[in-house]
């Protein structure tokens, strides 16, 4: 059987006994692994908090808050490291809810947007997005909804707020499907919204169930009573009800009737309203995830494709970050597991550099607490402590040479150009930007021609973090100066002649990232539509795969 193989193959692997394939299938079933996306204050926070209580972790109500207050504060070396310290324990959460395995994964927002935030969800299976319904789409939920169309990542959505002045709910579903461009689904109803508001009806089990604000509670079960023709509803709010049955009569006419098939291709979301502080709904959006969302798929890798059930164990880094001290220079690897067991002292193979690592110190993430884990299955979140020879995007098995593709870089909205005050430490400069340019903490940029190096990011504090651990790890003083560049692509093309023309002819902006792809460096918009069109049999690619 597969086991005796993989028994076999690594003798001192494990000392408990691998579990049968169904076993395996079972595990995988129960898993959930989820992101929240959303614009920053739309309740992404509150939201979190009050999916943990379901856990029981309900100490946790203070934690998360605690981590994001942190966040305003000044943003120099020891209190950056501070905040990430504590996010290195909470950017993964993970918590059981009706015999389901949940783990949520934090797509860090506000000035802290990095490419994290993207890469995150290429670790995820669905997502969750949080809407302000008193201010509908934002900016930065169009662009993380982009990036979960990448995989055609299966979307539920929450309004919140309900408890305040919101739009009107069907403008704002309108709102979603035209600037979104995906199809709504409505699930839940509201009845009424700040003062007025009084509840939500659901419209596939025809129920109501009633709001009283200030009343949080830790089931989030609320009063719920049957059918919409319930005279008791007349009774206690009559103007409501009525446009509650317009609505809902033209909720029917105009909307799409939730199709699970729809919402798991990435075409269709489900909606439900709700009021995150006052938790509720939330218990909705929980059942949601657990009886709609998928359970872990399989993966693309180069060879072939992974199916989470399979015996051997195999998972790829999605993140890295840097861990509290820095004078040691230890890491924490990011590992999303795509199939079989993971299991503490387990010996791995890390594809990249054809090694065989003995995985003793792992660590997993409870909503409580960091521990250690013991195992852990496809869908689950580990964390592995690496000396920088781990990057975003490495591949481990029990010993198949498989590379799991599909994480990709993002072109960088943001540039500046580093000087260094002390030439003589360039070399230092190189090797930090090459480390943390492998880390994916910020993209370096060398142009063809000039000396300077040009670093990209998606999110400004980026720079700040790279300037402090330029100086605090490797010594370096560097200057980031503001550039003429405002886009970056990078640039393919079959015909090496035309890309040896390309380079020689636009060489100041033409540069080679850390992996030695070629990118071109654009100083507005109209200047890369018009090399774009100067220069036909180039593709310029707004992302790019790991390699
Ligand atoms: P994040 O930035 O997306 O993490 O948002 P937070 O969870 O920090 O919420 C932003 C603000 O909105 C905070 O002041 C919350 O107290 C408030 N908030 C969150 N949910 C609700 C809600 O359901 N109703 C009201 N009235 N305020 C809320």
């Amino acid at each position: 059987t597969m086991s005796d193989v993989t028994a076999a193959a690594t003798p001192e692997s494990g000392a408990s006994a691998p579990k049968a394939p169904g076993a395996i299938a079972r595990e995988v079933q129960r898993r959930r692994t989820f992101g929240i996306i959303s614009h920053p204050d739309a309740g992404k926070t509150t939201l979190t908090e009050k999916l943990l209580l379901f856990s029981g972790a309900i100490q946790m109500a203070g934690t998360v808050k605690a981590r994001k207050s942190g966040r305003h504060a000044t943003s120099d070396w020891m209190e950056i490291e501070k905040q990430r310290g504590i996010s290195v324990a909470s950017s993964v959460m993970q918590f059981e809810f009706r015999d389901h395995v949940i783990n949520l994964l934090d797509t860090p927002g506000h000035q802290d947007f990095s490419e994290d935030t993207y890469r995150v969800l290429t670790a995820v299976d669905s997502a969750l997005m949080v809407i302000d319904a008193a201010k509908g789409v934002e900016a930065q939920t169009i662009k993380l909804l982009d990036v979960c169309r990448m995989r055609n990542t299966p979307i539920v959505t929450f309004m919140n707020k309900l408890d305040r002045e919101t739009r009107d709910p069907l403008e704002l579903l309108d709102e979603l499907e035209s600037v979104l461009k995906i199809q709504c689904a409505p699930v839940t109803w509201p009845i009424g919204m700040g003062k007025n508001f009084r509840g939500v009806y659901h419209l596939l089990r025809d129920e109501i169930m009633l709001f009283r604000a200030g009343e949080e509670k830790a089931d989030g079960s609320f009063e719920i009573i049957k059918g919409i023709d319930n005279p008791r509803l007349a009774e206690m709010f009559p103007l409501e009800i009525e446009q509650l049955k317009t609505e809902v009569e033209l909720v029917h006419g105009a909307s799409h009737p939730f199709d699970l098939e729809q919402f798991l291709a990435g075409v269709q979301t489900p909606v439900f309203f709700g009021s995150a502080i006052n938790n509720f709904g939330v218990r909705e959006i929980l059942s949601a995830l657990v009886d709609w969302a998928p359970a872990p798929r399989s993966r693309n890798a180069t060879v072939r494709d992974v199916a989470p059930d399979e015996q051997p164990f195999s998972g790829f880094v999605f993140k890295i970050q840097a861990n509290m001290d820095p004078a040691h220079r230890d890491r924490i690897a990011f590992l999303r597991v795509c199939s079989g067991r993971f299991e503490r002292g387990m010996k791995v193979k890390h594809l990249r550099l054809g090694r065989e690592i003995k995985v003793s110190s792992v660590v997993t993430f409870m909503a409580s607490s960091r521990e250690q884990v013991e195992e852990a299955y496809a869908g689950d979140i580990i964390g592995l402590p690496n000396h920088g020879n781990m990057q975003i995007g490495d591949s481990f098995s029990e010993g198949e040479m498989l590379q799991f593709t599909g994480i990709p870089y993002f072109a960088p909205d943001f540039f500046r150009s580093v000087r260094i005050r002390n030439p003589l430490k360039i070399k230092q400069l190189h090797k930090g930007l090459q480390q943390l340019g492998e880390e994916g903490a910020v993209q370096v940029f060398k142009p063809v021609q000039g000396s300077d190096l040009i670093l990209g990011a998606v999110g400004v504090l980026q720079f700040e973090v790279v300037a402090s651990r330029l100086l605090n790890e490797y010594g370096v003083d560097a200057v980031f100066e503001g550039t003429s560049i405002s886009s970056a692509r990078w640039v393919s093309g079959d015909d090496k002649r035309v890309l040896a023309d390309f380079e020689a002819a636009l060489g100041h902006n033409v540069a080679y990232d850390a992996a030695g792809n070629l990118a071109y460096l654009a100083t507005s918009n109209v200047n890369l539509r018009l090399t774009e069109e100067r220069w036909p049999k180039l593709k310029f690619h707004a992302t790019r795969e790991h390699s």
